[in-house]
């Protein structure tokens, strides 16, 4: 599941490619997608049919991003709300480029659309195409900024890491708060977004701090650090792409590369790439501090069981 970085980063390798497209046709060809969200969706033909025409002959104005959301501005004040989920993908394939971003592709399905394309815009420069293999996600049209908000998608959102008012004061107000465990509290995003499974385990390694410690036992010093390593950490994944986990590919069809830096996250048996449990490199295992996972939130948790108190 692609987390904020592999979203951000490909909200930024569409951006030149269809901000200023304008919408020629669009076909649905599944309209839970365009329905509504959650588990309960129907198929609404009367809401298939009016994404259908309502787009048509409309600009895009910008791309936005809030948490692992993608907003698509259109001109007309109007807008799309695209959640990729577990395998949503956005494809925009014109003449030239071939450009696909999200989950993974496989080779037999590289020519679109295909069996799991969903919903086809045909675009004045090419087409974007929305696949999704388990149809998790969705695609949805709002009439305005408003109607969006109405909706609440946001709601239990905390804010964005680079968010001005995400401050260490803020950070360290609300995480004293709970009882929890630090990775149960960032997975579950309501004080700050972007910590997935990756980058909360990478955050608690960086900053020596267990995922399964206690927010309200946390000291200054450590809520400082854990502060500074979300942004530093979720910057640096944005800045590389994203990582990439299986097949995920960028948007320009490159393979993000911020698992090069991954130091802990699906390395577990590994010895701990900290200098100060493993000095120096020996050829023997004996001696070597080897990182650990155990399950936490239900997610696979890996640490080291020595610089991580
Ligand atoms: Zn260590």
């Amino acid at each position: 599941m692609p987390e904020l970085p592999e979203v951000e980063s490909l909200r930024l390798s569409l951006e030149p490619y269809i901000v200023g497209s304008t919408f020629e046709s669009v076909t649905v060809r599944n309209a839970k997608i365009v329905t509504s969200h959650g588990t309960k969706r129907t198929h609404d033909k009367n809401k298939q049919a009016e994404f259908e025409t309502i787009l048509i002959g409309k600009k895009i104005k910008s791309l936005e991003r809030r948490a692992k959301n993608i907003i698509i501005n259109l001109t007309s004040g109007d807008l799309l709300l695209v959640h990729l989920k577990m395998t949503g993908q956005l494809v925009f394939e014109s003449a030239r480029k071939l450009i696909s971003g999200g989950h993974p592709i496989e080779e037999s399905e590289n020519k679109l659309p295909h069996k799991h394309t969903y919903i086809i815009f045909k675009l004045n420069n090419g087409t974007l195409y929305y696949n999704d293999v388990r149809q998790f996600g969705y695609v949805l049209y709002y009439k305005n900024k408003k109607e969006l908000n109405d909706k609440k998608h946001f709601d239990k959102l905390g804010l964005e890491p680079f968010d001005s008012e995400f401050t260490l004061n803020y950070f360290k107000n609300e995480i004293i708060k709970y009882k929890s465990p630090i990775k149960t509290v960032l997975l579950n995003q309501k004080v700050v977004v972007g910590c997935g499974n990756i980058y909360c385990d990478e955050v608690c390694f960086a900053s020596g701090v267990l995922p399964m410690r206690r927010c309200d036992t946390l000291s200054e010093s450590e809520i400082k650090l854990i502060y500074k390593n979300i942004i530093e950490i979720i910057d640096k994944a944005i800045n590389s792409g994203g990582s990439s986990i299986a097949n995920y590919l960028l948007a320009d069809g490159t393979r993000g590369n911020y698992a090069d830096y991954h130091k802990v996250y699906g390395k577990k048996g590994k010895p701990c790439p900290n200098k100060k449990c493993n000095p120096k490199k020996s050829n023997s295992n004996t001696d070597e501090i080897l990182l650990k996972s155990t399950t936490l939130s239900g997610r696979t948790t890996v640490f080291c069981p020595t610089c991580q108190i």
